[in-house]
Order: structure tokens, then sequence, then C-alpha cells
């Protein structure tokens, strides 16, 4: 019975999953294996061979089952995998520069391989689990993690874009001014831009600014005796316990996408915004408190898009394998080389 696989290539993980062609995922929870991408590409092929090898065992099917393969990465790349000649944070080895990566990974595999951004696989993976079967259906995924990531899925695609950077939404420029406890801060973005979505919600946005802002508000805070970036990684935690100032912290990042949902609500009427990532990977109060302070930070809306659901990603750590998969069984159901 053939078989699709999903490959999640992250920095130093790549994240397995298996999906029959009726869309069952034969894979539960988290199937990992070390990516060493630092080591170059020759290197990380022959990983993501080895891993795969595991993972089909793993699901009890045969290597040869698998007809066609899935693959996401982080960016930059082109919609189509090239990387970046530029290279990127998670691919440094010079020889991954220009590369292009499904090219070189059917090469080794022996078979087509279908690419997203991880950011689009996921947004993908959450339009499928909400909508299921349901046709003709819009969604905006915000995922909070290192960076924001995410995407757009109109009518059931994926927008990627003229060179793929569609759905790049952690750049996009938020009026920043009103979320609250900010003043003062210049919330500057790795991108360059000032006040983009990531610059106000991300790890890296703790790290860099609402961190250090917060704890100058909160003088004597335990997490000021910390190096910020390890103090960064506890303060989702601290929220959740009902810290007051990692409260703030998390407030203003679901405040920031609130007025980010309510752009995409103006520009696309979704059926559905999505949200997942680190920052919600917490308990289901904390969740609906966040989800909550969401809904606060967008402004009023009209009447007959008040109701639009704000859903939480399912399955977040395997969101981008399981997106990649789903990307790959659209692309063999439209193919006649599968019989
Ligand atoms: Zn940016």
């Amino acid at each position: 019975m053939p078989i699709i696989a999903g490959v999640d290539l992250g920095g130093t993980a790549v994240n397995y999953t298996l999906l029959d062609f009726e869309g069952r995922f034969l894979i539960d929870g988290l199937c990992e294996y070390p990516a060493r991408s630092v080591e170059g590409p020759e290197v990380c092929l022959q990983q993501i061979e080895a891993g795969l090898a595991i993972a089909v065992r793993t699901a009890g099917v045969e290597l040869s089952e698998v007809a066609v393969v899935g693959l996401d990465t982080p960016g930059p790349a082109s919609a189509t995998g090239v990387l970046s000649a530029k290279g990127s944070t998670n691919f440094v080895h010079p020889a991954w520069a220009g590369l292009d990566l499904p090219a070189a990974l059917s090469a080794k595999l022996g078979r087509p391989v279908t690419y997203l951004n991880d950011g689009n696989a996921g947004a993908l993976w959450g339009h499928v689990s909400i909508f299921g079967a349901d046709k003709h259906k819009t969604s905006i995924s915000a995922i909070v993690g290192t960076g924001l990531g995410g995407g757009v899925i109109v009518n059931d695609q994926v927008v990627k874009g003229r060179d793929g950077f569609g759905g790049e939404l952690g750049h996009v420029l938020l009026p920043y001014h009103d979320l609250p406890g900010l003043e003062g801060a210049t919330p500057r973005c790795n991108c360059g831009r000032i006040g983009d979505l990531e610059s106000v919600c991300s790890l890296t946005a703790i790290r860099n600014l609402l961190l250090p802002h917060f704890l100058a508000r909160h003088p004597g805070h335990e997490l000021g005796a910390l190096p910020v970036a390890d103090a960064a990684k506890r303060v989702r935690g601290r929220a959740e316990a009902g810290d007051v100032m990692c409260r703030e912290i998390f407030q203003v990042q679901a405040r920031a996408l609130g007025l980010f949902f309510d752009q995409m609500v103006n520009v696309f009427d979704p059926d559905a915004l999505i949200v997942g990532g680190g920052a919600i990977e917490a308990s289901a109060v904390f969740q609906r408190w966040f989800v909550a302070e969401i809904r606060a930070g967008m402004p009023a809306q009209r009447a007959e898009q008040a109701d639009i659901p704000i859903h939480l990603m399912p399955n977040g750590d395997s969101a981008g394998a399981r997106g990649a998969a789903l990307d790959a069984l659209t692309f063999a159901r439209t193919s006649t080389f599968v019989s």
C-alpha cells in the first residue's frame, strides 16, 4: 500500500510522520532523528534517509511503500525549496547556499519530494485538522516560537507568493504603540523593521525587548538575576504560574496577535484564526486566558465577523511534518505515477 512520508527538517532535528492515501496518520507522537545540518547537506541528507528508515520501522510499514516525500524547512528558500544563496540561520554550512534541497533529497531517496516552508506546512496542518474534508475554507495561522511563523490558506490553497515569501506573517507591521505597558520601548526585528509582529511576539522578542523592558518596571524580580537568554525561556512557565510581570509579557504578545488577526480579518474574512507554537504549549487554563487576551486585543469586529473562531494548533510539535505530508498527498493524488 503506498504511503506518504512527511519530513520536517529543522536546525538540529528531523521530525517524521507517515500518512496513508486515505489521509490517516500512522505515527501518533513525535518521531525525531538528529539533523546534523551544521555539517552540511551531504551528512544531513544521509541523516534524513537513516531517520526515515527508523520511522517506517516504528510505524510497522516498509520503506518501499513510501511513494512520495513531503519536505518542509525553515527559510529563507524559494517557493520550490531552493535555499537562499545568502545562507540562513538554520543552514550555516556553505554547501547549503543556493541548494535545490527537494531535488537533492529526491535524488537521494529515489522518490518525488514536495516542498513547503515550515510556517506554511504548520498552517496547512492546522487548516486541515480543523476543517477536515470541508472545502473552500480560509484560515490564518500564527505560530509563536523562536520567531513568528505561520501561513495563510485561502480556499484550501497555501499562499506561497511569487518567490515563496507569502505568509511571512512575522514581518507585518503593527500599531505597536497601542500595546499595554510598552511605552518607551522600540521593538526592533532582526529583519530591520520596527514594530512588526515578530518584534513583539516571539521568544526572541521576550529576550531582546519584553523581558529587559518589563524587568526595568519590576525592579528586584527574580528573573533579573539570570542571564537574559535563560530568563527568557522561563517567562512562559512563570506566566502560567501567575507571576504578574510574566503575565504582562504574555499579555503584550497576545494583544499583538489580536492587532495582527484584526488585519487578517479585514483582508481575508477568514473562517478561522489559528495560534500555535511554544507560547501556547501550556495548561488549558493558561491557553484560555491567552486566547481571551488575543480577543481583547482585537478592535471591535463588525457583527458578521465577531464570531470568527480562534483555534489552538493541535499536535504542535509535529505540525510541520504533518503539513508537509498533506502537501505531498495532494501532489500524489493529482499525479499519475502512483498506481
Ligand atoms: Zn521582522
